[in-house]
């Protein structure tokens, strides 16, 4: 045991979960008397949370440890945590590093740093959550997943779908509306999966229900909703429920019924369309973000077009876009029709282009409306920096506010003045 209060430093990288899996370590760490630090230098403890979905984050990873390895200081212990060492075992391979935890292990650092005499008792109890820094949290419903798109080396990384337990949830919920939060973003490689895999009758429509119940809480956000799993009861807990968001996190990937089989996406193109359609009927004024890939193997000119016309059809709000990764080890994998990089490059400029086009006359639409905006944060120059209701945190653009004195956390009532390509311009609401 020691009496020195040790000091760790962490990046994460990845998705959303990675970040709620990044508080929980951290958490952990307080709890045995570590505290944080900024700078890496100082850091006896120095943690990269990796994310090994595809290549580029791989690199991401592998060259954030060696840059945190080339400015660590003597003595200082350099930990992988997360989904590469998930995916991969590459103590062998990777001397820089000094300890690997794969991110179904995170909970064997604390007793490894014990053993080693790192620890120091706190005699507190530690927290549910690390303090939010921002007025809004994720609520990770579930880890794992059962799905098996072919393109996709998450269930191998992150094992079966498995979904936490509702008290658990709900307790974590109110921890963060009582520290700060005024938004709950609900995550998890599936969340309309949630609760189905549980023998005590959870399911996504009945923790809404219980969400939106707690006191401090103003928006209620949806993201990971898989389109063979979001169900007229969803829809309809969406459309009666005023603090959850008329807002939906849809992964398409594509809509070329070839390509959606091929993807094993469990859902065709009517399919999908047929939803859309149905989402709408319910929300009319609801905004959807989805994601797509291009390129993927046997992908031809007919399926991109088809891809394009949906995208002119539908109109998205936001949309995130990936260029096909083959990752070893996925049933894609081994698909014949591996597409030429230079004609991926150009489907993935293509697309982007009509989808800016998109997003831009959207966004132009709401200049001289009045919205709700909550702040995030405040720039040097006084700015503050916000989010409207159909604006999901880190994935989507932000609302400027031009007035000074506003506070992270406060909700102000807007008229937007104008849009960038991606971001809005607003002022405050003339007191009448
Ligand atoms: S739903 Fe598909 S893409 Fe998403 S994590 Fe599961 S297997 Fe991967």
């Amino acid at each position: 045991m020691s009496n020195l209060t040790k000091k760790y430093y962490l990046e994460t990288l990845g998705c959303a979960k990675n970040e709620v899996d990044s508080e929980a370590i951290e958490v952990s760490l307080i709890s045995a008397g570590f505290a944080k630090t900024d700078d890496v230098g100082s850091a006896d403890l120095i943690l990269v949370n990796s994310c090994g979905f595809i290549n580029d984050a791989k690199i991401e990873s592998i060259d954030t440890a060696l840059y945190l390895h080339m400015n660590r200081k003597k003595g200082s212990l350099l930990v992988m945590c997360g989904c590469l060492p998930a995916r991969y075992n590459m103590e062998r391979i990777f001397k820089e590093v000094d300890l690997f935890l794969p991110s179904t292990n995170h909970n064997q650092l604390v007793p490894y740093l014990n053993k080693i005499g790192w620890t120091k008792k706190t005699g507190e109890d530690s927290e549910k959550r690390v303090r939010p820094r921002y007025p809004y949290g994720y609520l990770k419903l579930s880890d794992g997943c059962d799905n098996r798109c072919s393109y996709c080396a998450i269930p191998d990384i992150k094992g079966v779908f498995y979904s936490r337990s509702f008290d658990e949830i709900v307790s974590e919920a109110e921890y963060l509306c009582q520290n700060f939060v005024k938004e709950l973003v609900l995550i998890g490689q599936d969340t309309t999966m949630f609760g189905l895999d549980r023998n005590d009758k959870s399911e996504l429509p009945k923790l809404v229900n219980r969400l939106v119940r707690i006191e401090g809480l103003k928006w209620l956000r949806i993201m990971y909703a898989h389109p063979a799993h979001l169900t007229d009861e969803i829809i309809e807990v969406v459309a009666s429920k005023d603090k959850l968001l008329k807002y939906i996190d849809l992964p398409i990937q594509h809509i070329s019924d070839e390509i959606l089989k091929k993807m094993n996406r469990k859902i065709d193109g009517k399919g999908i369309m047929n939803l859309i359609a149905r989402l709408r009927a319910s929300i009319p004024e609801i905004v959807l973000r989805t994601t797509f890939i291009v390129g993927f193997p046997g992908e031809t000119d007919n399926d991109f077009e088809e891809l394009l016309d949906f995208c002119e059809e539908v109109q998205f709000d936001n949309l995130g876009l990936f260029k096909y990764s083959p990752e070893e080890g996925t049933l894609a994998f081994k698909l014949k029709g591996r597409i030429d990089e230079t004609i991926i490059e150009e489907r993935y400029l293509t697309l982007l282009d009509l989808q800016n086009k998109i997003s831009k006359a959207k966004l132009d639409r709401r200049a001289g409306k009045t919205e709700l905006v909550l702040i995030q944060e405040v720039d040097d120059g006084g700015v503050a920096i916000g989010r409207t209701w159909f604006q999901a945190p880190e994935v989507d653009g932000v609302t400027y506010v031009d007035k000074p004195d506003m506070k992270p956390g406060d909700m102000i009532e807007v008229r937007i003045k104008r849009a960038g390509a991606y971001d809005l311009f607003s002022e405050p609401l003339k007191e009448e």
